[in-house]
């Protein structure tokens, strides 16, 4: 198992074109399960092969355990990549497969077997040892690779998108071994995707990319609570978070945050600076309040019922928020509503830029 430290990590493919890789800084516990998250196309592979030593790096370094790995090459790195899993040998068996590895390396028949037998139980692939490959459904497939994968012991596990080509009840089931394979194996792991609840649910820590450029690194719960720019709020979330364009004004030594005609006190421990502002709220963090006790009036304009929840989709002014309610919450098309915001969880952030130039056209 390994730490590993990349500072000033730069890729460049092309000398004239930007940089897909900007210089990022980043560590990574020894046993530590750290997803990168992003757009497709924000870098999130190419800093993953570079780790591998798939990729060359253009500038800066990368450590394992404090150790330069820059020119060593992948094979003595000792990663295993979950590409791995999509080059299963079709006509031996699952076994075989699953073997291979160890018996490339010389290993006993009595050890090969004890190994393939431990893994295929914590992979429950045991009833398909004996199975050829190709009889196997993708999600089986993709186990085995898993399997053979990890047998090696690899000091480093990383997985580039490894299930988003698997159906939801698939992807479900795989997240779950993924996480049971890494609270059973402890090896360092490295998860990248670009799908938002993947990494939620899967890592210790998220590193969150955007234009080969690391926004935030921090703990699932930091990411969703405390987002440190609009980027990072609107990444992460399902549904959006909303964000509400306005103005934070002072008054009488208090800071009100106004929008579509109407404002409300700001709770004292929000950070405010007078200006224009976007307001962010998640969906969770907002609820119906009453005509004596609001922050923002809205008017009701769909619910989706989702049985265990209902979705409310409301309007205050021009701007459409959702926010999650009971599922006996059904308004009126055209109701008027009263918001509460959580006053623990608002957050502020810089204009959006188009916003204030669509503003200034409208003056
Ligand atoms: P992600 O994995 O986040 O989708 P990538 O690391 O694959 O992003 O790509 C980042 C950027 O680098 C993209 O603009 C992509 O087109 C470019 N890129 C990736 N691989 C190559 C390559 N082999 N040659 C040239 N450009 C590449
Ligand atoms: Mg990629």
């Amino acid at each position: 198992m390994a730490s590993i430290q990349a500072e000033r990590l730069v890729k460049r493919y092309n000398p004239g074109a930007p940089p897909a890789v900007t210089g990022i800084d980043f560590e990574i516990a020894d046993g530590e399960f750290v997803a990168i998250l992003g757009p497709s196309g924000c870098g999130k592979s190419s800093t993953m092969r570079m780790i591998a030593g798939l990729e060359t790096i253009t500038e800066g370094t990368i450590r394992f355990d404090g150790k330069l790995v820059n020119e060593v090459r992948a094979r003595e790195r000792k990663v295993a990549m979950s590409f791995e899993s999509y080059a299963l040998y079709p006509t031996i068996s699952v076994y075989e497969n699953i073997a291979f590895p160890l018996r490339c390396r010389g290993e006993s028949s009595v050890e090969i077997d004890r190994q393939v037998r431990q893994i295929a139980e914590t992979m429950e692939l045991a009833p398909l040892l004996g199975r050829r490959t190709k009889e196997l459904s993708s999600g089986q497939a993709q186990r085995v690779g898993l399997a053979r994968a990890l047998i090696r012991r690899p000091t480093v596990f990383l997985l580039d998108e490894p299930i988003s080509h698997l159906d939801t009840r698939q992807r479900y089931r795989m997240r779950q071994f993924i996480k049971s394979i890494h609270r059973d194996f402890r090896t360092t792991m490295i998860y990248v995707t670009h799908d938002q609840e993947e990494a939620m649910a899967l890592a210790d820590r998220i590193i969150v990319m955007s234009h080969g450029d690391i926004q935030q690194i921090g703990t699932p719960e930091e990411i969703y609570e405390r987002p440190v720019n609009a980027f990072v709020a609107g990444f992460v979330g399902e549904p959006p978070i909303n964000f509400i364009d306005g103005e934070v004004l002072v008054q009488d030594g208090e800071f009100h945050f106004a929008t579509a005609g109407q404002s409300f006190l700001l709770p004292h421990k929000v950070q405010a600076t007078p200006g224009r502002m976007r307001l962010a709220v998640r969906p969770a963090w907002l609820s119906l309040g009453s005509e004596a006790d609001h922050h923002l009036r809205a008017t009701h304009f769909v619910t989706e019922r989702l049985q265990d929840h209902n979705i409310l989709v409301v309007d205050v002014g021009r701007t459409r928020v959702t926010l999650l309610t009971d599922p006996t919450v059904v308004p009126q098309d055209g109701q008027n509503l009263y918001l509460r915001l959580d006053p623990d969880r608002i957050l502020l952030y810089p204009p959006d830029r188009s916003q204030v130039a669509a503003d200034d056209d409208d003056s």
